[in-house]
């Protein structure tokens, strides 16, 4: 299957890139998935398409006739967003939108991801894919403009919210811990915002496997899904999960401290509940994420 990938250097890309290129290699729990097709990958990044300029992905698009768009490109960058909405809005809002236009017009599915910041967090359990969104920042509202402009089309979509990405690659939590709790003595991280962090290599996999449901036994479930590991913690409990695996390696690390979201304020506001509840996905495709603990253990072993 010919399939366009948008995003080259991203978290979630380059996983996409690891699996789809090479289907036989696989990870995690999609390791029990029958993979049966070969695909043609084309990835652009921003080099080649500028999500900013509407008209050159129409062209692309057209141009290149793929038969399965995912687009893991957007603006990530959660605090920037504050002071550049006209950037976030171009890229998370407006681009997708087209996408899904030209998506429609060739009647091929559009995968899209979005984020558990467009909740504002007050929810007491895990969010449901009907519960009203209602995002705290830029960045959330832009991606709930995507979402809605995707949907608004009509054609075959599907939109994945995960939550607290992390990889060996670009900028993320896991990295950051990896360096402060080496070079510090003492840390603070947030313990009252919780949710489930999820490896870019989960959602690389389960992404696969739904391009295989799809492709071997037509499921055509489209629209909105969650889509995070399974399970909860902290920022705090992820933190010492990381530097429990430093300590497993011999290594000495800082002194971790739970503090409030209040003790350290951000430009932009984050949901203090960013539970996502995956049921629906695993109902209508027979797909869910590992544990987050697991997707962890994973990412560690797997330097690549
Ligand atoms: P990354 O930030 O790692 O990658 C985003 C990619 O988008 C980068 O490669 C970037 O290119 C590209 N991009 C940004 N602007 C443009 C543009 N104008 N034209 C073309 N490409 C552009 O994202 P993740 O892999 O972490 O995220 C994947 C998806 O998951 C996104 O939809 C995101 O919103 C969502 N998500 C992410 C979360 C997280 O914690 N990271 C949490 C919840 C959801 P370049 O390398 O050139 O900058």
């Amino acid at each position: 299957m010919k399939i366009l990938l948008l995003g080259q250097h991203g978290q979630v890309s380059r996983e996409l890139q690891l699996l789809l290129n090479n289907p036989l290699r696989n990870v995690g729990e999609a390791a029990a998935t029958q993979v049966v097709s070969e695909h043609e990958l084309i990835v652009l990044g921003r080099e080649q398409l500028d999500l900013a300029d509407t008209g050159r992905i129409r062209e692309a698009v057209r141009h290149l006739r793929p038969e399965l768009i995912v687009n893991a490109a957007a603006h990530t960058a959660v605090d920037a967003a504050e002071s550049e909405p006209d950037a976030a809005f171009a890229i998370n809002a407006t681009a997708p939108g087209v996408l899904a236009e030209e998506a429609a017009d060739l009647d091929v599915p559009l995968i899209h991801y979005s984020t558990d910041y467009v909740f504002d967090g007050s929810n007491p359990a895990a969010y449901h894919e009907e519960d009203t969104p209602n995002p705290l920042g830029v960045y959330g509202r832009s991606k709930l403009a995507g979402e809605q402009a995707i949907a608004a089309v009509g054609g075959k979509h599907l939109i994945l919210r995960t939550s607290w990405v992390y990889s060996l690659h670009g900028r993320n939590f896991l990295l950051t811990m990896q360096r402060l709790l080496q070079e510090r003595e003492q840390l603070s991280v947030v313990a009252d915002q919780i949710g489930a962090p999820t490896w870019a290599g989960s959602i690389a996999a389960a992404t696969q496997q739904l391009i295989e449901r799809w492709q071997t036994e037509r499921t055509e479930a489209w629209g909105l899904y969650h889509f995070t590991a399974r399970g909860e913690t902290s920022w705090f409990g992820f933190a010492e999960a990381i530097a429990a695996q430093l300590r497993a390696q011999g290594k000495s690390v800082a002194h971790l401290t739970p503090i409030t979201t209040s003790d350290y304020p951000t430009p932009a506001q984050r949901p203090l509940n960013s539970r996502l509840d995956g049921t629906r996905l695993e109902r209508d495709w027979g797909v869910r994420l590992p544990k987050w603990q697991d997707g962890l253990l994973e990412c560690l072993g797997n330097p690549r």
